[in-house]
């Protein structure tokens, strides 16, 4: 990579941000494209988010990435917010368009862009979303344009229930369960909780009772133990990786009006996390 006094920098703001995948995914891409763009990770201390922000500006940074635990505060210093991360609550890609920044979330669409390519159709499904925070918020956004139902699943009841009822705004068809005793009865579950990134975690729900033909899809871009114990009962599985990367393809083509070079980057993603 040749940066010179012309290349556009981009980035992601996070604290930590020694883990994230989006620098060698990103800058992969736009060395394939041959685009003068680089992308540079950016620790950010919460105290110090105001100024970042500000620094965007003046520091002509094209576009930045945001990741935990900025996602939700960075929108009050923004200009002006999509509809899609309004209803999120959420921000976790900020576009510099001539000094105004304006806040998307690419989450959401990145999980439907990556059952897409898995030949994964939700329409006509019942599908159950466990976990009630930013991820199932994103995904169940576009879940409830196009599924049959849509059920929701969480250990805190009242977040459940406010998720639901944000949901059913878009789409008529949530609903919420206070157990996962029927899981049998879902085409599609989902798992948005964090229960699976550490190997000693417990499973969201006993896998025993899983069969074939249902389709089971972790937001944990590893293959968790949930997704191995259901493609053992010959479940169709989907893990996070697609939807890290879909993410991070829409944020490319939001900053450089182009579409990335999507294998470039998932093989990279692939590598960091030895698949
Ligand atoms: P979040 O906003 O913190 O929400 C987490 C949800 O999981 C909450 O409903 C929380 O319940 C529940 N939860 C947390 N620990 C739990 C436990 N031990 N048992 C049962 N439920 C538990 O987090 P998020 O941003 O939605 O992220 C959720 C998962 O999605 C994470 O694993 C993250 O890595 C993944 N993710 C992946 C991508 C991707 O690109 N692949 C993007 C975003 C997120 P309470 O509300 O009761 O705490």
């Amino acid at each position: 990579m040749n940066i010179s006094g012309k290349t556009t920098i981009t980035g992601i703001f996070g604290y930590p941000i020694e883990h994230t995948l989006s620098p060698a995914m990103q800058n992969a891409a736009f060395e394939a494209t041959g685009l003068d763009y680089c992308y540079v990770p950016f620790l950010v201390h919460p105290d110090g988010l105001e100024n970042a922000v500000k620094a965007i500006r003046s520091m002509n940074i094209k576009g930045i990435n945001i990741t935990v635990p900025h996602k939700e505060k960075v929108m009050q210093f923004l200009d002006e917010i999509r509809e899609e991360a309004l209803f999120i609550g959420a921000v976790n890609t900020i576009v510099n368009t001539d000094d105004r920044l304006i806040g998307f979330n690419t989450d959401g669409r990145g999980f439907m862009k990556s059952l897409n390519e898995s030949g994964i159709s939700v329409k006509d499904k019942d599908i159950l979303i466990i976990g009630a925070g930013g991820a199932a918020r994103a995904a169940g956004y576009y879940l409830c344009m196009e599924a049959r139902s849509l059920t929701l699943y969480g250990r805190t009841q009242s977040k459940v229930e406010r998720l639901a009822g944000d949901l059913r705004k878009v789409g008529d068809v949530v609903s919420t369960i206070d157990n996962l005793s029927d899981i049998k009865r879902f085409r599609m579950i989902i798992n948005a909780t964090p229960l699976g990134l550490k190997h000693d975690d417990p499973l969201p729900f006993d896998a025993n009772i899983l069969g074939k033909e249902q389709i089971v899809c972790d937001l944990i871009y590893k293959n968790t133990r949930l997704l191995k114990e259901a493609s053992e009962k010959g479940c169709s599985i989907v893990n996070g990786l697609g939807m890290l990367l879909w993410q991070g393809a829409l944020a490319f083509e939001l900053w450089t009006g182009k579409m990335p070079p999507i294998n470039v980057m998932r093989s990279v993603l692939e590598k960091s996390t030895h698949y």
